[in-house]
């Protein structure tokens, strides 16, 4: 019998008496406020409901209509928590044990490969708040039937409980809980890993910052067989070599940039964007400061949507955050290299949702206006085909001289591209 999912690093790798506090939905806003009545949870486990007040029938207290609110998530909920303090977050779902079992069966799987984070979170944004579990906490999922013995209450209790906090418009009196011990076993490991940074000093307008990047991780070594990710992100990564001695050679000839410009190696990409995710919050020259990311992540293949003779790129981002970036790099390309720019991926409808699979991302969150370059995905996407055989340089080269001709006006243009209001 499976009664609960576990995000996170657990804090009970040994039995540990809890210290558990109901919260109701967990919910804080100027609206509603569970926590009103108990503010400090600081080193308590926090129990909390799954979803917000309702009446049951679709119609939502916080909106005051049909529309779930982001505090349907309980990510947010427990993103909350965190930030007051709290151990851990128990989300108690409405699930039986047995609908929770085949509702969780594939979380579960998905959990029982081994999931890397920064040792030290970093925050999150609103928008990302609700979608993805928050980093500094532990947060259990429970079903209904392990709930409700947590708490020590009857199924009538807690009916009423979520009745009147709909028809009250305000939290009812808390539960509370009963005593109980957590023992959640949990193998973990400590790992050192490094992102390589290049920085080429800009010559009048030294301050602003352009940053050229890829990731040069890839899937490791698995069952005896060595993914050597040519493509993801080999072709990237030398991309950004090339366009660094480029730099390079230029300044050496006296034909130096007028911006810095940062050729930033990722680490830790495909363990979930933790290298960028690293330096956006430990930049080494202020966010304010850096202008733009151009990320390039796979360059080097034709996908199946083009033939083998089509000169093409992936433009993904750009038009996201500043359409005057979008523009020079359109011209850049008319001007000198000719591309097919192909913006399937960067439909904010898109099913790949590639705007969000990269690098890049983690820049784009902080309203840095980014570029992702890339020539898509194809049959040897993450498999140990993605060989160096298959690379075609050619190709690799015009799109990598795309990336460099859109950094050269970004770091010699007379004024930063201008990001949009939100
Ligand atoms: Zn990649």
């Amino acid at each position: 019998m499976r009664d609960f999912i576990g995000f996170g690093i657990s804090p009970f790798t040994t039995p540990t008496a809890a210290d558990p506090v109901f919260l109701g939905f967990g919910i804080e806003t100027a609206r509603y406020n569970d926590y009103a009545s108990q503010p400090d949870v600081r080193g308590k486990d926090v129990l909390v409901l799954q979803g917000e007040p309702t009446d049951g029938r679709g119609h939502y207290l916080l909106s005051g209509s049909s529309q779930e609110s982001s505090w349907g998530s309980g990510y947010r909920k427990a993103a909350l928590a965190r930030d007051k303090g709290a151990r851990s977050v128990v989300v108690i779902t409405f699930a039986g044990t047995t609908q929770f079992e085949a509702m969780g069966a594939p979380i579960t799987e998905e959990l029982a490969e081994p999931a890397f984070a920064l040792a030290a979170p970093v925050p999150q944004d609103e928008r990302t708040l609700a979608e993805t579990p928050p980093e500094g906490i532990s947060l259990y999922i429970t079903s209904f039937d392990l709930g409700l013995a947590m708490l020590g209450a009857k199924v009538e209790a807690l009916q009423n409980y979520v009745l009147s906090s709909y028809s009250t418009g305000k939290p009812p009196k808390p539960l509370q809980p009963v005593p109980f011990t957590f023992s959640i076993p949990q193998k973990q490991e400590a790992i050192t890993s490094e992102n390589v940074l290049g920085l080429l000093e800009g010559t009048t307008k030294k301050d602003e910052l352009v940053v050229i990047s890829a990731h040069y991780d890839h899937l490791g070594t698995q069952h005896d067989t060595i993914y050597n990710g040519a493509d993801d992100d080999g072709s990237g990564t030398s991309a950004v070599l090339a366009l660094a001695q480029a730099f390079a050679q230029a300044k050496a000839a006296g034909q130096g940039p007028q911006r810095s410009l940062l050729f930033l190696l990722n680490t830790g990409e495909e363990k979930g964007l933790l290298g960028s995710e690293y330096y956006t919050s430990h930049p080494v020259v202020p966010l304010q400061s850096t202008i733009a990311d151009l990320n390039i992540d796979m360059v080097g293949r034709t996908d199946p949507r083009h033939n083998s003779k089509s000169e093409y790129v992936y433009v993904i981002g750009s038009d996201r955050l500043s359409p005057e970036l979008h523009a020079l790099n359109e011209a850049a390309n008319k001007r000198y290299t000719h591309l097919k720019l192909d913006y399937k991926y960067n439909e904010p409808n898109d099913p790949e949702q590639l705007y969000t699979r990269s690098d890049h991302y983690n820049f784009a969150k902080h309203r840095i206006p980014v570029i992702f370059y890339t020539s898509g995905l194809h049959q040897d996407y993450h498999k140990a085909t993605d060989d160096v055989e298959q690379i075609e340089f050619d190709k690799l080269e015009q799109r990598a001289r795309l990336v460099f001709y859109t950094a050269w006006d970004l770091a010699n243009r007379p004024r930063r591209p201008a990001v949009m209001v939100k």
